[in-house]
């Protein structure tokens, strides 16, 4: 995974630090889980403490300290440059104990910087890149004369040597009442509350404690002085600070009664798609109506192509998008790793539209596709779920997923609110060219019957839990669709990889006897996900050669689809249903597949290893 993580949070109130910090950790837990730390400013010096494994380590041992004081900041890590270990745990302290400084991203220049600063006395105790840049800044402060910018002036000294992607909050010993935030690349907000103020990667971090959030774009910095806060530009220029409400996205981040954010998450579909859907749709019935492409009408009708640019599942939404889109609107579709995309010179072919796809709109890979994209001149849209996110602030239009805060680390809700929002993009670009009012209903009709059709499927919830009992111990799986469905087959696969560690691939079923049939065998079963049109036969084919060759099946398929007998061991239905919407109901059994498969082997499905939910590292 191509990914830039961690999670940060400061505060600096009238109350102590600790609660508020050791909170907020465990709600951005989710970014990175490697180890996890923090620091106080106790007056004349700093307290730290810091731990490998999980926020519930660090909790214990800053319960035991009891730091009174009401400035601190706090880091869970995803590591990228030095092992796992207490000394690359951030906070950092620079070398003279002035400062002390948490950080997500990769600084890509720290070798060079690290010569610089050892070559002026400074050694270092952990590998990170991070501890150079804190020290780069104590260095500045050092050369600065004294006055009450000194602290400020040498965040602005340090940054612009950095290159690569940070978000950081830094204190100082001789500010006992400022705290510094900037970014470049890694997301960061200002959080506003009564008796407390905040820096954090997301806002989720201080819900229940500030009202206000404040986004921070790319080159800002936040200074929080006392109870007061501006924003600047590196430069020292101070830009408007647009704040939005916390309230919204309080209760969403709670577990409730659920033991894991994927269940709650794929239990939450019915009402997440129906918050997709709402008032989406023209007042004809025939078209969807999506405000964030208000304007591009004329750009829209006269496209040439599509590319989308995503990583991972939403990815994998995208290939939806494809099938569909292609179907809908005729218009030739590509979907690209945004990996890919950034680094290759894709030729200009008439009008392009880039579409771009991130739940967490901070994918590091996919912001800097668009990047490239709009270098190239070409218009961008952003489909994300959250509200004033890099990717939402950067596109040239684009639809928000509306689906409430994703925390667990695997996609679920996610996808199927992308796979959504890519069908609608399909009818309202058919619309505005050649498609039917007659189509055009039936799809907004088959459209709004799904968060029902969702709920359906989800009762059936403990028959898929049966079903992972019977194959939770096979190593290697196999996933299998056509069409629409061949991305649900890869989906499938990569959920099942991701939290159950078991080796799973998604190919079109057709492709099976072109080499993965090799690999058939009884241990290796294979999950064929049939579509209900006049392919299914073929599909159905596909199985019995798996059958014929001893492998187990279990078949995911619409009601009406008749299946004999020897074709598969198992078969789980799902409604009958609209073509454009088969691909999200298609992948709900398997969400629940690979939850109860992970379960089942007593794995923690919200924080599976070596993962981070959004990935701001490249
Ligand atoms: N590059 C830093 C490290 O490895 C920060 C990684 C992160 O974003 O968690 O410690």
């Amino acid at each position: 995974m191509n990914l830039l993580m961690c999670g940060i949070i400061g505060y600096l109130g009238k109350g102590a630090a600790q609660e508020s910090l050791i909170d907020g950790l465990k709600r951005l837990e989710y970014r990175g889980y490697d180890s996890a730390g923090v620091a106080f400013h106790e007056g004349n010096e700093f307290s730290m403490a810091r731990e490998t494994g999980r926020v519930k380590n660090l909790a214990e041992s800053v319960h035991k300290k009891a730091s009174s004081s009401s400035l601190g900041i706090a880091h869970t890590r995803w590591a990228t440059h030095g092992a796992v270990t207490v000394s690359n745990t951030h906070p950092h302290m620079s070398q003279d104990g002035k400062f002390v400084m948490v950080h997500n991203g990769v600084i890509e220049n720290f070798g060079t910087l690290k010569k610089f600063l050892a070559g002026k006395g400074i050694s270092f105790v952990s590998e990170t890149d991070s501890e150079v840049l804190c020290n780069l800044i104590a260095y500045h402060y050092s050369e600065l004369p004294e006055g009450e910018d000194r602290f400020i002036d040498a965040v602005r000294s340090a940054l612009p040597q950095c290159r690569g992607a940070y978000g950081i909050a830094v204190l100082c010993l001789d500010y006992p009442e400022t705290m510094i935030g900037a970014r470049r690349g890694s997301p960061l907000v200002v959080g506003l509350g009564e008796d407390a103020n905040f820096i954090a990667s997301d806002a989720s971090a201080f819900v229940g404690r500030a009202k206000e959030a404040v986004f921070l774009n790319d080159g800002e910095l936040a200074i929080l002085k006392g109870n007061e806060f501006r924003i600047s530009t590196m430069e020292g220029q101070e830009t408007q600070a647009i704040s939005h409400p916390v309230e919204q996205i309080s209760e969403e981040v709670e577990l409730g009664d659920y033991d894991s954010y994927m269940e709650k998450e794929i239990y939450e579909q019915p009402k997440a798609l129906e918050n997709t859907l709402r008032g989406r749709f023209g007042e004809d019935g025939t078209t969807a109506k999506l405000g964030g492409l208000e304007g591009h009408e004329d750009e829209l009708r006269n496209l040439d192509r599509i590319i989308f640019v995503a990583c991972g599942t939403a990815r994998h939404a995208c290939m939806v998008g494809e099938y569909l889109i292609e179907k809908l609107a005729r218009v030739p579709v590509e979907v690209e790793h945004a990996s890919e995309f950034r680094y290759r010179n894709s030729p200009k072919a008439g009008n392009s539209l880039v579409i771009a796809v991130s739940q967490s709109g901070e994918t590091l890979d996919t912001l800097e596709a668009v990047r490239e994209a709009k270098t190239k001149g070409l218009l961008t849209l952003g489909i994300t779920n959250v509200v004033g996110s890099s990717l939402a602030r950067e596109t040239d239009g684009g639809v928000y997923q509306r689906v409430g805060p994703e925390i667990g680390v695997a996609s679920t809700k996610a996808f199927s609110s992308q796979a959504c929002l890519c069908a609608m993009l399909g009818l309202a670009l058919g619309r505005m060219r050649d498609l039917s009012p007659t189509d055009g209903q039936a799809i907004v009709d088959g459209l709004n019957k799904l968060p029902k059709l969702v709920e359906e499927v989800l009762q059936k919830g403990d028959q898929i839990k049966e079903l992972a009992t019977k194959y939770s111990k096979a190593e290697h799986l196999l996933f299998l669709g056509r069409q629409s469905l061949y991305p649900v087959a890869l989906e499938g696969a990569l959920k099942l990889k991701e939290i159950s560690y078991a080796h799973a691939e998604g190919y079109p079923a057709a492709e099976l006897k072109h080499g993965p049939i090799a690999l058939i065998n009884p241990e290796c079963p294979s999950v064929f996900i049939v579509e209900g049109t006049e392919l299914s036969s073929k599909t159905i084919a596909n199985m019995q050669e798996v059958k014929a060759r001893k492998g187990p099946v279990l078949a995911i398929a619409p009601q009406s689809v008749e299946i004999p007998p020897e074709a598969a061991d198992d078969i789980f239905r799902i409604p009958d249903a609209h073509e454009v919407i088969r691909p999200i109901l298609a992948n709900l059994p398997l969400q629940l597949f690979a939850y109860h498969f992970a379960r089942l082997r007593g794995l923690d499905v919200d924080k599976p290893r070596n993962l981070a939910k959004s990935v701001t590292v490249e």
